[in-house]
Order: structure tokens, then C-alpha cells, then sequence
């Protein structure tokens, strides 16, 4: 008891430093597994989707970094890590959001299916951040790919989707079994253009300044370890779950949590201004029976 009251006089209400937000990064399959590959092109190549899919998570990690993120691979491995494996190192790491990299197919051979899509979990609601976080990847990431653009779309089965604790989504990047795509798929140029449309969405959902390549400069470059999310200084922003609650507020929201006080769904939807009304309160409580 004693403890924590220290804990909590030592950590100012408006003084809190949110480490970087952390983005858990997914190259979707492993190297080699069975499939997932171009048909054959005219020289008798193909592409690999692990190719495209590995590169351009790559491109990604070092486009958010670049922005003030944090990221965390998932499925480092060549080998193909397994689903519940990529989950369980975003979740225990408590990461921000989730972005799967995927490159399409259709049939076997080739054929005219083309464009991109954005995958989210069914049971998404239109207006939770989860749905807002995908919509602005996916048009930031369809306008930047600068092909067809398939929408968002919603699926009931996608593991990584449905396990994780976080925003998700899967973000498909053309399709391999097109000639005109799988050649883009296979250029350094078009896997830049994904990544870096992925991290201009990511970046207006944060409300983080998109940094581009060009733009860098190595002493304004901040590391991200040091970087914080504007969210706090945005009214809208608003916290849904108690692994987004600041640590002076972590102790209270717990035991809220236990005694069910937001209901069964658990959905607190509490704004900042809303969580400290809440901490002072209940301070003024014990104060009082401690009298
Ligand atoms: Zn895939």
C-alpha cells in the first residue's frame, strides 16, 4: 500500500511518458511454404510470396522507424513460424497493432484478377479504432500502390486476425497469378511504394508526422525509444482497454476491470480527462478512510 502511493505521487497526472507506440510486423508465410508462389514465369522463374511478402515488411520496419515507431518482428525465421507463434509475440510484447504482409493469388495460372485489399476480423465495428486504424492504412496504402483498389473487407477466419489483442489487419498487395502485378511484386520500387503507403496510414491514425525517405535527415531523426504518440495531446483520443492505461492509472483501472464495473464486454471507451477525474477520486476516497 504504502508502495504504490509512492509510486503514484511520483508520477505526475500530466506528466506521462508513453513509451513509442509498437508496431508488431508480420511477413506472412515462410520462405519455402508449399503454394504460395507466382505460376511460372516465361524464363521458368517464379516468385516466392515470402519474397515479396519479407522484403517489404523489411521496407516497412525501417519506414516506421524512421516516424518515430517501434516495431517488432514477428516471424524473423525463414522457416515458416507458425500463426499462434506470430501472435503470441505480438500480444506478450503488447504491441499497438498488427500488420500482416500478403501478395494475393487467384486459381493457379495466370489470369486478369488484380488489385489491392485490406483485411480486418469480422466482428469489427464500423467506428472502433480497430476499423478506423485499417481504413487509414488501406486507402493510404491502395493510393500509394496506385492500383485497383478492392476495400476493406471483413473475414470471420483469419487467425491472426481473431487472436490478436490489437488493431489487425492484412494488407494484400496485388496478385501474384497476374502477369502485369507479379512483375510489380517482384520490383524493389513497388515494395517501397507498399511500405511506405502502409506507414503514411499508420502515421494519420497515430496522428505521427509521415517522415519520407527523402526527408530524413540524420540529426533531426529522433530514436524511437524517445518518441511518444500525439495521442494525448488529441481530445478524441480515448482508451479501450486497460493495456493502453498510463501506469498512475493501472492500479484502479484493474480493480474496476476485476469487479466487472465496465460490464462483460469490458469496453471502457474513457477519455484522459474521464481517467484522472477517476484516479483523483478515488484517491480522495482512501485519503479519506485512511484518516
Ligand atoms: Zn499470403
Amino acid at each position: 500500500m504504502e508502495r504504490k502511493r509512492t509510486l503514484m505521487a511520483a508520477e505526475p497526472l500530466l506528466q506521462r511518458a508513453k513509451p513509442a507506440t509498437l508496431i508488431a510486423i508480420d511477413d506472412g508465410h515462410g520462405a519455402e511454404t508449399p503454394g504460395k508462389r507466382s505460376p511460372a514465369f516465361p524464363d521458368g522463374s517464379v516468385l516466392k510470396e515470402n519474397q515479396f511478402n519479407s522484403r517489404t515488411a523489411e521496407l516497412l520496419a525501417e519506414a516506421l522507424t524512421r516516424c518515430g515507431f517501434a516495431t517488432l518482428m514477428v516471424a524473423p525465421e525463414e522457416s515458416d513460424t507458425p500463426l499462434k507463434t506470430r501472435v503470441m509475440r505480438a500480444n506478450e510484447a503488447r504491441a499497438d497493432a498488427y500488420i500482416s504482409i500478403h501478395a494475393n493469388a487467384y486459381g493457379s495460372g495466370w489470369n486478369a484478377a488484380n488489385g489491392v485489399e485490406t483485411w480486418i476480423y469480422e466482428k469489427i465495428m464500423g467506428q472502433s479504432n480497430t476499423y478506423l486504424f485499417a481504413q487509414s492504412v488501406h486507402e493510404a496504402f491502395a493510393a500509394a500502390s496506385g492500383r485497383k483498389d478492392r476495400g476493406l473487407k471483413r473475414s470471420a477466419d483469419l487467425y491472426v486476425l481473431k487472436a490478436t489483442d490489437m488493431h489487425a489487419v492484412i494488407v494484400e498487395c496485388g496478385f501474384m497469378t497476374n502477369r502485369e502485378e507479379a512483375e510489380l511484386l517482384k520490383s524493389e520500387d513497388y515494395r517501397r511504394k507498399c511500405a511506405e503507403g502502409i506507414c503514411k496510414g499508420v502515421c494519420a491514425f497515430y496522428k505521427m508526422e509521415y517522415i519520407s525517405p527523402e526527408r530524413q535527415e540524420p540529426e533531426q531523426a529522433e530514436p524511437p525509444t524517445t518518441a511518444k504518440p500525439s495521442t494525448t495531446a488529441e481530445p478524441s483520443f480515448r482508451y479501450q482497454s486497460i493495456r493502453d492505461i498510463p501506469v498512475w492509472g493501472q492500479a484502479l483501472i484493474a480493480e474496476m476491470v476485476e469487479n466487472k464495473c465496465f460490464g462483460d464486454a469490458g469496453r471502457m471507451d474513457l477519455s484522459e480527462d474521464m481517467l484522472r477525474t477517476m484516479v483523483l477520486l478515488d484517491r480522495l476516497a482512501k485519503a479519506r478512510k485512511e484518516r
